[in-house]
């Protein structure tokens, strides 16, 4: 008999967020101006856990809802009473504040043992069901810390389970397709991406959970290791707001209007391509080789800037040159001429800071490499490019983590696209992914050769395989990055410190992140966002072979199924017309996408592709090679036109380097407004024949 532990969080409702959400001043969000609300992907968490009760035949396996927050968090446990839980655990304690994904997944396993001590017996027959991530957060980082805390198998991004044998297998999805998996012992973990079937509470159900009992538990209760601020490992030094979209975000009133800027954009071929990562270069320079000494390149608020800048001038004005020149009587003169701007703290604490002039960190800068049968995933050599910019910055090397099975021939291309060592880890047993395996290796790469910094691509694979190595080797990471600089620190004087820049909150805020406590720093970054390296195959480099002993007992899942998209597709073109779900049939899909292909292809003089979203994908409108995005294939046409598609993180990912983007979608909300360069809010079935006709006559 299989218990579930469900995991929910309190989140803000961040499809509510308005401008005066956010304090003018800082740009930070008042969360007390948020209605807060259960975490969807949880509630879906919650709804299947129910459904895999249903399927396993077991009544009484027992449904247990676990959160960790404020007191106000008890309406989500009794939300989940009301659903389908039988018992709720509020983790609250003022001393848990402020966690990140380190400080919350430690005292969420914690708590796990406990119920599994007290409420469960120590029957290890349980599983840990998770949404996929948290719409606050969106790091997808805690359920797969969890399972590395527990040392339980992982099995993320789950969309159906289905009980088989005595045991469930789980459909989830991966880089180009699907997978069908169990895991191959209990305890498990599962993180749901995506279940469409939730639970209603009827007004008995409501009533009985507003009764009943919720067990609440304080830091001391669980004895986690990791908690609060102290013991997270990443620090935010600043949230700020977004900049404007670089997209028109056009609203456009009939097809004819459209169908003439689709000529013109195509035309003009103008676009935003390739703008935004050049905005990414940093142009980083170590202490001890600036100019002026007292340069600082400081990542931090408005105001410590400012002060920075005043005590430079400040010194400049004595004639200081040098920091031994700066005794107490020195101390004292800036303090008469500057003391109105800061306090003697903070300039013993910018003096700090200027004393030194050697990094923080050392090592080689590092990229885990993704692959699927040695095809290089393109994410990885985006990361190279990265990578090569940090490590000329901070005057080390690049070097290339590659775990598999034969993989040594992709050494020569990861080298030509900017690497200096590739590090290869080969055995039988990492013939396909396996996370817990794979985290092994991995981790164990790491702990011996020490990088200052490693990246992962913020794919399926790599949110997942990132999480689970950086808590196995006690650092901290920060997810989906779309910006990574050096920059010095704080006053305090960290030098060359890994700056990792990314959306929060559903992406209505940006932050910046640095690592603490950790002795490597760590990030995923989205891909498409980088920028891969010309090819130059005069490159050496070198291949350093590390071994780890792998046996059977360290796989953890059976896969049982794969399926990748087959076929063939050119997305080498400069136009690509895809539908979302909107099309509603393969016949809709076939009629419209097919019409407007043929429509462009003959005014526009040029070959034209097929694309779809994950969604119409799954609903069997197009196979699966068609599916553009983060799990897709990510795409560069001149013009890329969505159909019927909502404009999701995963889907937008893939044509982030498009040149201009029209979208057609009866929802005057859609997300993909904001995203694109021309939209018409209607009906897909009216629209694209309109469209078809306006472009003959245009
Ligand atoms: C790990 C992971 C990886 C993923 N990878 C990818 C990926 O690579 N690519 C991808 O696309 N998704 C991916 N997804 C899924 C992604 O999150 C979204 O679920 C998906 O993109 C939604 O597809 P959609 O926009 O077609 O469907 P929906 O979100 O359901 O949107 C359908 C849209 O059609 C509109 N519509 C409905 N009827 C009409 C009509 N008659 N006329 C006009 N408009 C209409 C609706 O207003 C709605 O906006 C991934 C998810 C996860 C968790």
């Amino acid at each position: 008999m299989s218990n579930y532990i469900v995991l929910v969080k309190q989140v803000p409702d961040v499809t509510q967020i308005t401008d005066n959400a956010f304090d003018p001043k800082t740009g930070t969000l008042i969360r007390s101006r948020l209605v807060s609300v259960i975490n969807e992907l949880d509630s879906q968490a919650l709804a299947f856990a129910n459904q895999m009760r249903q399927d396993s035949g077991d009544k009484d396996g027992k449904i247990i809802g676990l959160t960790m927050g404020p007191p106000m968090a008890e309406e989500v446990l009794r939300y989940s009473l009301s659903r389908c839980a039988d018992m709720a655990v509020l983790l609250t304690d003022e001393a848990l504040g402020g966690a990140d994904t380190v400080a919350t997944a430690n005292p969420l396993s914690f708590a796990i043992r406990k119920i599994v001590r007290e409420v469960l017996s120590e029957d290890s027959d349980y599983y840990v069901v998770c949404g996929m991530q948290s719409v606050d957060g969106d790091t997808a980082q805690v359920p797969p810390q969890i399972a590395e805390e527990l040392h339980l198998p992982c099995i993320s991004y789950v969309t159906k389970s289905e009980y088989k044998n005595n045991r469930f297998e789980f459909t989830r999805i991966i880089s180009g397709g699907s997978q069908v998996v169990a895991a191959k012992k209990l305890p498990a973990v599962i993180t749901v991406a995506k279940y469409e079937y939730p639970l209603f509470a009827t007004f008995g159900a409501t009533r009985r959970a507003s009764r009943m009992e919720i067990i609440r538990w304080g830091s001391d209760d669980v004895k986690a290791t990791h908690t609060g601020v102290s013991g997270s490992k990443t620090l935010v030094i600043r949230v700020f707001p977004p900049g404007k979209s670089t997209r028109k975000c056009e609203q456009v009133g009939d097809a004819k209007s459209l169908a003439k800027l689709l000529v013109s954009s195509f035309k003009s071929g103008s676009g935003k391509a390739g703008k935004d990562n050049n905005a990414q270069m940093s142009h980083y320079v170590l202490p001890g080789r600036r100019v002026d000494k007292f340069d600082r390149g400081f990542e931090g608020t408005r105001k410590e800037n400012e002060d920075f800048k005043i005590l430079a001038d400040t010194l400049k004005k004595l004639g200081i040159s040098e920091s031994s020149q700066i005794d107490e009587y020195i101390k004292g003169k800036i303090l008469t001429e500057a003391g109105k701007h800061f306090h003697k703290r903070a300039l013993e604490d910018m003096l700090k800071g200027l004393q030194l002039t050697e990094p923080s960190y050392h090592g080689e800068v590092w990229v885990v490499a993704e692959h699927n049968n040695n095809v290089i995933h393109p994410a990885t050599f985006e990361l190279i490019g990265k990578a090569r910019e940090l490590a000329d910055s901070l005057e080390t090397k690049v070097g290339v983590c590659v775990a598999g099975y034969e993989v040594e021939p992709v050494a020569k291309e990861l080298i030509a696209a900017g690497a200096d060592n590739i590090y290869i880890i080969e055995n039988k047993l990492l013939s396909e992914f396996d996370p817990t395996a794979h985290r092994k290796v991995v981790a164990d790469a790491i702990s011996t050769y020490s990088p200052q910094i490693t990246l992962f691509a913020a794919t399926a694979q790599g949110r997942m395989l990132a999480p689970m190595v950086s808590y196995r080797v006690g650092c901290g990471l920060t997810a989906d990055c779309t910006s990574l600089n050096i920059k010095d620190s704080s006053r305090k004087g960290q030098i060359g410190i890994l700056m990792q820049t990314r959306p929060a909150l559903g992406g209505n805020v940006m932050a910046t992140i640095c690592t603490k406590n950790s002795r490597s720093q760590m990030a995923t970054a989205r891909p498409g966002v980088m920028k891969r390296l010309p090819t130059r195959d005069q490159r050496t480099g070198k291949v350093i072979k590390h071994k780890v002993h792998l046996s059977k007992n360290d796989i953890s899942l059976e896969i049982i199924k794969t399926e990748l998209g087959t076929g063939d597709v050119n997305f080498n073109v400069e136009v690509i017309v895809s539908g979302g779900k909107g099309m509603q049939s393969r016949d809709n899909y076939e009629r419209l996408v097919g019409s407007l292909c043929a429509g462009l292809s003959k005014k526009l003089s040029t070959q034209v592709e097929r694309g779809a979203s994950r969604a119409a994908v799954e609903q069997g409108f197009v196979e699966r090679i068609h599916q553009v995005g983060q799990t897709g294939t990510a795409v560069t046409p001149k013009l890329y036109i969505a159909l019927g598609i909502s404009g999701a993180v995963q889907h937008m990912i893939g044509v982030a380097n498009t040149q201009t983007i029209i979208a057609i979608n009866s929802d005057p909300n859609a997300l993909i407004f904001k995203q694109c360069d021309y939209y018409i809010v209607g009906n897909v079935e009216e629209t694209v024949l309109q469209l078809v006709e306006a472009l003959e006559e245009v």
